[in-house]
């Protein structure tokens, strides 16, 4: 294999940055860069090394190397880990000293095809390792924790093993025509195909509460002008900001970030910014703010609480009557400040009110946005299945599965039967990887940053 590189830290000044190098090559390049003729075999440790650009003999950094020998790496090849200071002038000129060497910059999640394709880790297994870097919540990052030390594979493989025994009985049935397959193994195939069926249910259906465990959902803030959504918006963020804002497919004409409410990731969106401010009324119908509106899961709608109901607030209680939605009455730290709960906007939406401001009732905003959601989670404390690509083959296996137990209801052949049950088999071994077309892992890879 050629020898790969890449930054392994993100891009910027930090106290450190690593650059990460995997393949053939990757000690002699070591060698070569090393700037005290010190030829270090420890292979065990993590040494302090003197590093110099080869062709002009100038030192580049003094920095932490260390070396993993194949096949004992996360690759299962020889790895070589640079932690340099991290600056961006050092981390970009130790990466072009390495590149005129012969190594060549790893494309997106590139290690980690090699860990695929090296066998150290299952496909479930990688896209764990990309799941618990972008985790947005604990809950997040201890399910894709528990499919990384394969959970999701040794839950799958009981049922693979019990799908290929009902295979091989009826594979022989068909083999030996003569003998029809006696009722009592009939009756034993199909009782395995229902406990299948059901254990495949099962995981599929806890998809509803692991996509939401990890991606969230999204809230809108919307309401005319000056009623307090940016205020809103910053007093949400300010206590409960989550760790990542790089969202991607957030668009700059509004402003998003993700926010961490009762263990949940929740993209707060403001539309404030998007408001046409030479008229009032059609603010509600700048179309970002109409998409933004529509893409939501849940709408903030946020009314001025010393103030009446204007037209304008009228339209977007009424343009929102329809979605989820939550009403928050500001500004309720004013002694002008009138209480509009009493006022039956309709049986549905919760009022809440609230100061931006001042902070008040933002525990009880927080628990009226995530109420709606919150009964979807359930008590699962099991592993969940939380990507929707694990989701879909769980759900076509369920598919093939019901189908050849109708099959054998009706004692059509087992040859029909087992074009279902081999297809179903097909499915769950793309989950864990081994059944997946090239096409289908150059996707899944596409989504991982370089240096993965
Ligand atoms: P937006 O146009 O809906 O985004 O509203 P802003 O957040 O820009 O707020 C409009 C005005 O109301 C600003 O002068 C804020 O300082 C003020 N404001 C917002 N929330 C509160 C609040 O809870 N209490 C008080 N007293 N003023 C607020």
């Amino acid at each position: 294999m050629d020898t790969i590189v890449a930054l392994a830290t993100p891009p910027g000044r930090s106290a450190i940055g690593v650059i990460r190098l995997s393949g053939d090559q990757a000690f002699s390049y070591l060698q070569t860069i090393v700037e005290d003729d010190r030829q270090s075999q420890d292979v065990a440790h993590a040494t302090l090394r003197k590093l110099k650009n080869p062709e002009s003999g100038l030192s580049i950094d003094q920095a932490l190397v260390t070396f993993f020998q194949a096949p004992h790496s996360f690759t299962g090849e020889d790895i070589v880990e640079i932690s340099c200071h991290g600056s961006p002038i050092i981390l970009r000129q130790l990466i072009d000293v390495l590149l005129k060497l012969g190594a060549r910059l790893a494309g997106p999640g590139e290690f980690t095809l090699r860990a695929l394709g090296s066998g150290k880790i299952n496909l479930s297994q990688a896209e764990a390792i990309r799941d618990v870097i972008n985790a947005q919540t604990d809950a997040a990052a201890q399910q894709a924790l528990r499919q990384l030390s394969g959970e999701l594979s040794n839950r799958l493989q009981p049922l693979k093993d019990q799908l290929l025994d009902v295979i091989v009985v009826l594979e022989s049935a068909v083999e030996f025509v003569e003998d029809d397959l006696p009722q009592v193994q009939r009756d034993r195939v199909k009782a395995t195909l229902n406990n299948l069926i059901a254990e495949v249910a099962a995981m599929a259906s806890s998809f509803a509460s692991g996509h939401l465990l990890r991606d969230g959902f999204k809230v809108t803030l919307v309401g005319r002008p000056n009623t307090g959504k940016s205020s809103l918006f910053n007093s949400l963020l300010r206590t409960d900001r989550a760790i990542v804002t790089d969202i991607p497919g957030t668009t700059r004409d509004t402003l998003s970030e993700v926010i961490n409410i009762g263990g949940l990731p929740v993209l707060l969106t403001d539309t404030a910014g998007v408001r046409d401010s030479t008229n009032r009324v059609e603010g509600i119908g700048v179309e970002r703010t109409k998409r933004a509106m529509a893409e939501a899961d849940l709408l903030l709608v946020v009314v001025d609480g010393t103030a009446d109901l204007t037209a304008d607030d009228l339209d977007f209680l009424r343009l929102t009557a329809d979605q989820k939605r939550v009403i928050a009455v500001n500004k309720s730290d004013l002694p002008t400040f009138r209480s509009y709960l009493k006022i039956e906007f309709d049986n549905q939406s919760k009022v809440v009110e609230v100061s931006a401001k001042e902070g008040f009732g933002l525990d009880t905003l927080r628990d009226a946005i995530v109420e709606p959601f919150i009964s979807t989670l359930g008590n699962d404390t099991g592993l969940l299945i939380t990507d929707a690509r694990h989701h879909d083959l769980l759900v076509r296996a369920q598919g093939e599965l019901d189908s050849a137990l109708q099959s054998m209801e009706r004692s059509e052949s087992e040859e029909l039967v087992l074009v279902g049950l081999h297809n179903a088999l097909r499915y769950l071994g793309e989950i864990t990887g081994e059944t997946t077309a090239e096409d289908v892992l150059s996707r899944i890879f596409s989504t991982f940053c370089i240096g993965k």
